[in-house]
């Protein structure tokens, strides 16, 4: 809890506090507008879905306009639904001027991820950062790790991570690490150690673990193999590289690999880490789930014996994500509403009648029920891209309008949210990895901070359409503003996270999805209009349905949602929320 004392202001003043949801009375027109900003791209590297234009309406409804009560006063809850940030710290903000970014760097910028201090609005509103690996690595990724106990020195060391915890600490933020326990670099001392003992070992005698216990740390097969295995060294052994010759993979059946990773994850818990972002979780046994879960319930168990409130999230990519719970993890990254093909893009898009407000709903409601089925404790963590997608801007077409709406979607979605860095600000990157891991943009102005990226970035796929970090914070119509505003109603109205969904049948139609979710016996009603181009007004009775008046909004254009009654006018892809 940041903030206890209710605060009630009128529309006049929440204007000049809340830029964008300023309460405009006596509105009517439904202008989708797009403001200022160019859209338009030529290196849409992924196919877009078909979208058929709608017309535009316009709507009036006549009476006494009820007054909106918006809530400004934050209600964050300390537990394990956040909002959270992920970040490629070589690309976020460098301190020494070297073009690369490092830890000193993104504490200079946590008050822009969140300042700690609720009277203000300048700041993300998140309260969760997911760190890509920070481990000593020789690639520019860092997901091949050296050493899984120390600070990869490009980005700084211990000491400036320590340092870090504390200012995280200071504002109310957890940090979240990378932990890749798939595969190590083939430069980590443990595979080393092995290949070296392999490359000395007489043809005629097997490897013997009591001779060298790193040859159990890997899947070592003599002579040539077929698949995805690499010739050791010297040696006549071959040994398993799912994702690349420079990634061996671990052998996690083995007990003393077990204890090496229990061994880390206490090392940073005790460092004051929030928890772990496990990688390639579905890859720990290629094709095995069953082992890959009971994996997955041994790391749990581990970490939660040295922190019952530590969190973890997997990935594990594929559409059964949800079967990951059962090893009592809270969370398994959700991809059906990531990336260009995505439950959120296919909605924010518009015009195709299939991606209806109902659609959106109804898989609201799927996803609800897949992941409470599991604990109670299970947390939803979905997401519209990360540092292996096409950004948001790039796969919805640079059209302003639409990313703000997809960002509002996620924003209204249960569990802990992941904002991937430079999303907010519309940064553009498709195609090779690389692409997707630019600089963030701080300043047009001002380079201080300013990152290389990556070598092997491309340019034609890294197109930047809209304004800095700097300016965007300073225009009330931008998307950071628009973002700020949709991470401040998650800390406004904590059933937004933590709320049971019940879809509100009666006003859910192919416009709007409706519906209500209540934490601790405290209700909200969510409405969203998805159509791009029509106002829609919803009839829905305050007695039966339990609020007074809207108490939140979201919008992507100039024209407000207003309340007449009973009658709720929503413009283009608004949200409100009421109570
Ligand atoms: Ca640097």
């Amino acid at each position: 809890m940041r903030k206890k004392i209710i605060r009630r202001l009128n529309a006049s003043l929440v204007a000049s506090l809340l830029a964008v949801s300023v309460l405009v009375t006596g509105c009517g027109k439904s202008s989708a507008s797009n403001s200022g900003t160019t859209a338009g791209n030529s290196e849409n590297v992924t196919e877009q879905p078909t979208v058929q234009e709608e017309t535009t309406t316009e709507l009036k409804i006549e009476g006494q306009e009820v007054p909106a009560n918006i809530q400004t006063t934050l209600n964050v809850i300390e537990d394990k639904n956040r909002n959270y940030y992920e970040i490629f710290v070589a690309s976020f903000c460098d301190s020494d001027g070297d073009g690369m970014g490092d830890i000193q760097g993104l504490i200079s910028k946590l008050d822009y991820i969140n300042d700690g201090n609720p009277d203000t609005d300048t700041d993300l509103g998140c309260n969760g950062i997911w760190l890509m690996p920070i481990n000593p690595s020789p690639s520019y990724h860092k997901y091949d790790v050296v050493n899984y106990m120390d600070i990869d020195s490009a980005y700084g060391t211990l000491d400036d991570f320590k340092q870090l915890i504390e200012e995280c600490d200071k504002r109310g933020i957890k940090i979240i690490i990378d932990l890749v326990m798939n595969h190590s670099s083939i430069a980590n001392e443990w595979f080393k150690t092995a290949r070296d003992y392999l490359a000395e070992l007489p043809d005629d005698k097997e490897p013997d673990a009591s001779e060298c216990k790193y040859v159990d740390y890997y899947t070592f097969v003599k002579g040539e193999t077929a698949g995805n295995y690499y010739k050791a060294g010297k040696s006549n052994y071959y040994y398993e590289g799912q994702f690349s010759q420079q990634m061996p993979d671990i052998n996690l059946d083995n007990p003393d690999v077990r204890a090496e990773f229990e061994q880390i994850a206490k090392f940073w818990l005790d460092m004051g880490v929030g928890g772990f972002r496990l990688d390639a979780a579905k890859e720990y046994f290629s094709g095995q789930p069953e082992k890959n879960v009971e994996v997955l319930t041994w790391f749990n168990n581990y970490v939660k014996s040295v922190n019952p409130d530590a969190y973890i999230v997997a990935e594990t990519w594929t559409a059964d994500y949800d079967r990951y719970l059962e090893s009592g993890i809270e969370s398994a990254f959700d991809f059906s509403y990531a990336s260009y093909d995505g439950n959120i893009a296919l909605t924010a898009h518009g015009g195709d009648p299939t991606y209806s407000g109902l659609y959106f709903a109804k898989n609201l409601m799927k996803t609800q029920e897949k992941v409470s089925s599991y604990s109670e404790n299970s947390i939803q963590a979905p997401f519209i891209s990360n540092h292996d997608l096409d950004r948001p801007a790039s796969y919805l077409g640079y059209d302003e309008n639409k990313i703000k709406f997809a960002h509002g979607l996620l924003s209204m979605m249960n569990g802990s949210t992941f904002i991937y860095y430079g999303d907010e600000i519309g940064l553009g990157g498709s195609g090779a990895d690389e692409n997707k891991r630019s600089p963030m943009i701080w300043s047009s102005t001002d380079k201080t901070g300013e990152c290389k990226g990556p070598t092997n970035m491309t340019k034609e796929y890294v197109i930047n359409n809209f304004a800095s970090v700097e300016e965007q914070l300073k225009d009330d119509k931008s998307i950071l503003s628009y973002v700020k505003h949709a991470m401040q109603l998650r800390n406004i109205f904590p059933e937004i996270a933590r709320g049971k969904i019940e879809i509100l049948d009666e006003v859910t139609d192919e416009k709007i999805c409706a519906m209500s979710k209540t934490y601790n016996d405290s209700k909200i009603i969510i409405l969203i209009n998805t159509s791009k181009t029509d106002t829609k007004a919803v009839e829905l009775s305050r007695a039966n349905n339990g609020y007074e008046c809207i108490q939140g909004i979201l919008t992507v254009g100039e024209t407000q949602p207003y309340q007449v009654e009973d009658t709720i006018v929503l413009p283009p892809n608004a949200i409100v929320i009421l109570k």
